[in-house]
């Protein structure tokens, strides 16, 4: 019986890869090691129950109490705490789903790694921040690592049985967000509640807001780099508004490999599931001739300067990507609080990439973790630095 874990089991990727797990026979089926969520206790402890976990972790320490009421006489252990998540993933799983949001994703990610383990990787921030030591220790411990991002799914599976010297470029696309068409003038006011309402796709709110401000795609172009070690010049970024062509790769003979789906993180997330066969998975189909077109346009990085800067970090690479992520991470909390102006995110990142470039290195080397945490606490301080400045002055 295969072992499975989901790190982030209460979110939006991972709900839906419990429901992937349950509707493939649950705990009859896969034998399930550790679910770890945040405060939302009740769902954590109802799908540790179901599934008959091993484990259950909230990254609360005050909310032990809580989740060891809702899980008494389940047999399923109660743990809390930053430091008992990274010991989840200790635990001998088959297959990992790193689902976390933001670079919290980064410890258990690393620690499943070392154990040689199969990881599934919804945690983009993890890449960004840490691209190198990732790739490196995956490859150090004969670990592999299946991306779930859509986009990095479907390159993926557009490079199945090819040769990679064969590959001139890779489009991602992005579906622009809710904000697509908006002049400037109408960016600079855009609301939380604006931001989160994406077209397409039904994610967490974090990252719906990172669609809009095309941060998102931001740290997709880092994270097509990372994972596939593509030239920063091979990879580009279309907007495609129906979110049905994921990626494309085109080759030196003029070919062109589209992956095409309908816009449900469930195809990517049980393509990694049943990697290296393909199972059944319970998405709609796609109705070409009901969707009539399919249309492209370039992004603007005008209005969406998230692209620009992500350029400069897929460049520099180094301690860059930790230092962007966790600037953007700290400009969302500001917008989120309805502090910042949504145009404001992405002149904290700049600031806060610029302040720190005159401080460490941030292209030097290999960096190894205690560096990419170093750098991820000092960017967090300067992007709230220059994010209350920015308060003041709006
Ligand atoms: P979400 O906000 O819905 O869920 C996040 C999960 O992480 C929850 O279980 C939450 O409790 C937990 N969590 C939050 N902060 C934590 C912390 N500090 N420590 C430990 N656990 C914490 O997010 P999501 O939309 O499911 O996204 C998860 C990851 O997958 C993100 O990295 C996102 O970029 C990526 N991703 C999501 C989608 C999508 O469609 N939602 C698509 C592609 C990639
Ligand atoms: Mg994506």
């Amino acid at each position: 019986m295969r072992s499975i874990s989901i790190f982030g089991a209460t979110g939006s990727i991972g709900e839906s890869t419990f429901d992937l797990i349950r509707r493939a026979g649950g705990a009859v089926t896969y034998r399930t090691v550790a679910l770890t969520g945040g405060r939302n206790i009740a769902r954590l402890a109802e799908m540790a129950r179901e599934l008959r976990a091993e484990v259950a972790v909230t990254a609360h320490e005050d909310e032990l109490p809580a989740l060891r009421a809702a899980l008494a006489g389940s047999g399923v252990e109660a743990t809390a705490g930053a430091t008992a998540i990274a010991e989840a993933a200790d635990r001998p799983a088959d297959w990992t789903m790193s689902a976390i949001v933001g670079a919290a994703g980064l410890v258990p990610g690393l620690r499943a790694l070392r154990h040689g383990r199969m990881l599934a990787l919804a945690n983009k921030e993890s890449l960004v921040t840490a691209g190198t030591l990732l790739m490196q220790t995956a490859r150090d411990h004969g670990a592999t690592i299946l991306p779930v991002d859509s986009e990095h799914s479907a390159v993926f599976q557009a490079l199945t049985g090819e040769d990679m010297r064969a590959v001139e470029r890779v489009i991602i696309t992005a579906s622009g967000g809710p904000f697509r068409d908006w002049p400037l003038d109408r960016l600079a006011a855009a609301t939380v509640h604006q931001a989160v309402a994406h077209p397409n796709w039904s994610m967490g709110q974090r990252i719906s807001i990172d669609s809009a401000s095309m941060f998102n795609k931001a740290l997709e172009l880092i994270e097509t780099r990372e994972f596939f070690g593509f030239a920063p010049d091979q990879i580009e970024v279309l907007v495609h508004p129906q979110s049905i062509v994921h990626a494309l790769v085109g080759f030196c003979d003029g070919g062109v490999m589209a992956h095409m789906g309908p816009p449900d993180m469930r195809h990517a997330i049980g393509f990694a599931l049943h990697w290296p066969e393909r199972g059944q998975v319970p998405v709609a189909r796609l109705d070409l001739a009901a969707l009539g077109q399919l249309t492209f346009q370039s992004p603007d990085e005008v209005r969406f300067p998230a692209l620009r800067l992500a350029r400069e970090v897929m460049r520099t690479r180094g301690l860059s990507g930790a230092a962007f992520n966790a600037a953007k991470e700290i400009a969302l909390d500001h917008f989120i609080a309805g502090k910042l102006a949504f145009l404001d995110m992405a002149a904290v990142v700049e600031g806060t990439l610029d302040r720190l470039s005159g401080e460490i290195a941030l292209g030097a080397g290999i960096p190894d973790l205690d560096a990419v945490l170093a750098t991820d606490h000092l960017a967090r301080i300067r992007a709230d630095e220059l994010a209350r400045t920015r308060h003041r002055n709006s």
